[in-house]
């Protein structure tokens, strides 16, 4: 048995169990969004300005598909 390291709570650590080490695939899911928003760094605030100088919505390349 070990614990899970998203919501410590006691889990098996065998091959039934496809989580492990964490109890479910949910916590399995979160313990990875941590790791990620760690390790990219998205920003709090996102950079429009860029995007709206010059340029109308309708002529912007972002917003073509
Ligand atoms: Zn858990």
């Amino acid at each position: 048995m070990v614990e899970c390291p998203t919501c410590q709570k006691q889990t098996q650590f065998t091959p039934e169990n496809r989580w492990r080490p964490f109890c479910s695939e949910r916590c399995k899911l979160i313990d990875l969004g941590e790791w990620a928003s760690e390790g990219y760094q998205i920003p709090a605030e996102p950079d429009v300005e860029e995007f709206s100088i010059g340029n109308t919505p309708e002529e912007s390349p972002y917003t073509k598909h």
